[in-house]
């Protein structure tokens, strides 16, 4: 028997089973998919967290502040352990002068991680706990729609989910099983608002097809209702378009707003680049739209991963409703709930954190 089961080869799997086997450990890591990487692999590979832990607790005020203090203060001895590694830096710095960070290559990150852990078992979900120990570490349940109907939004069928099709649930259902209790925020996910069908989405497109401008947009449903954007990251627009009829709106821009800049892009570089059949005229729009207006996008709300999920303690462990741990349980990632909540942090940097939190305390046991 293996001294440690690690399920799930993305992120916080691949953290945790590296770190557990530098300590020695016997590791198997398993995973559902017909590769490694989950989520990461997709992502734009920023790993990051906010210069100030006042603008973290602020930012998501929801979250438990001891795991938000880990993150804070373990991010950058991660990232320093990731490139030891080998991991490939592409870029210093967010481009956010609110956040910190690196920007690491996804392929290069994913095949250092796979290395450091000693190889994953491709195609081989964990379905039920083992005798052994084991880290959860599955990646949330966007890819579940009855979870996420269940939790999220009655228009979980109409959402695009931005993400890898198999984190499903399975660490949430089986720890749930095992007596594990959930943190605050199970309704809450991180997502972009993406061009709507007819426009069709590719994998590839996920991050250079995000309309990430709400803040210079006038957004609204398909009946013309408006939200106004309150946070940088916009989480709170594509949370409130993911709970609008079809779980689509429109971005309409005036003119003076195609020149702002969001990073390295202007608005009018991420309406171009939405593709022809999500633009609208805006005389075929369901609503008369502002005299001025120039352009109008056709979104709907995309998931990539949810916030909420098992309650955890700093160590990582699995916790029961009464606070106590459960043996041998551990969750890691977005697995884990109670670090985002009420707002968007990095989910890359969750998961560089706790997986490393779960290898040293199941090194410990
Ligand atoms: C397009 C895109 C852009 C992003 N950009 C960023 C960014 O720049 N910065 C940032 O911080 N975050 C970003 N993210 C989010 C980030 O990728 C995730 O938050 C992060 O990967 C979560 O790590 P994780 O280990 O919890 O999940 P994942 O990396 O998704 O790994 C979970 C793994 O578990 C596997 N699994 C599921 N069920 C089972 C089972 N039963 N048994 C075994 N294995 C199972 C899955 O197949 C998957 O491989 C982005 C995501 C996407 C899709």
């Amino acid at each position: 028997m293996a001294d440690l089961v690690v399920a799930g080869a993305g992120m916080a799997g691949l953290c945790a089973a590296a770190e557990a086997r530098a300590r020695g450990a016997d590791v198997v890591v398993v995973e559902k998919g017909d590769r490694a990487g989950g989520a990461m692999l997709l992502s734009s590979g920023v790993v990051w967290r906010h210069r100030r832990f006042a603008d973290f607790r602020a930012e998501c005020p929801g979250g438990q502040p001891e795991l938000q203090r880990l993150v804070f203060d373990r991010l950058d001895e991660g990232l320093a352990w990731l490139e030891a590694l080998g991991a490939p830096v592409t870029e210093r710095g967010t481009g956010n002068e609110r956040t910190t960070g690196v920007r690491f290559d996804t392929a290069g990150l994913t095949a250092a991680l796979v290395r450091a852990a000693g190889g994953v078992r491709c195609g081989a979900p964990l379905r039920e706990l083992p005798a052994a120990p084991v880290v959860l570490a599955t990646g949330g349940f966007a890819a579940s729609r009855a979870l996420v109907r269940e939790h999220v939004t009655p228009e979980a069928d109409a959402l695009l989910l931005r993400s890898t099709p198999w984190s499903e649930g399975d660490g949430l259902r089986l720890a749930l099983a095992a007596g594990a209790s959930t943190s605050a925020g199970m309704d809450e996910f991180y997502g972009r608002a993406m061009p709507a069908p007819p426009a069709r989405i590719e994998q590839r497109d996920f991050v250079g097809l995000a309309q990430l401008y709400a803040r210079h947009a006038t957004v609204t449903n398909v009946r013309g209702e408006r939200h106004v954007a309150t946070t940088w990251s916009e989480i709170d627009v594509v949370q409130w378009i993911a709970r609008q009829p079809g779980a689509r709106g429109f971005y309409r821009v005036e003119p003076d707003a195609m020149g702002a800049r969001v990073r390295d892009r202007t608005v009018a570089d991420m309406v171009a680049a939405a593709p022809a059949e999500s633009r609208v005229a805006l005389a075929d729009l369901p609503f008369d739209p502002p005299p001025d207006a120039v352009a109008a996008v056709r979104v709907i709300a995309s998931i990539t991963h949810t916030i909420g999920g098992l309650r955890v303690d700093e160590r990582a462990r699995v916790l029961r409703q009464d606070g106590t741990a459960i043996d041998g349980l551990w969750a890691a990632g977005v697995d884990a709930g109670g670090v985002a909540t009420g707002g968007y942090a990095s989910g890359l940097a969750q998961a560089l954190v706790l997986g490393l939190a779960a290898a040293e305390d199941a090194a410990l046991t």
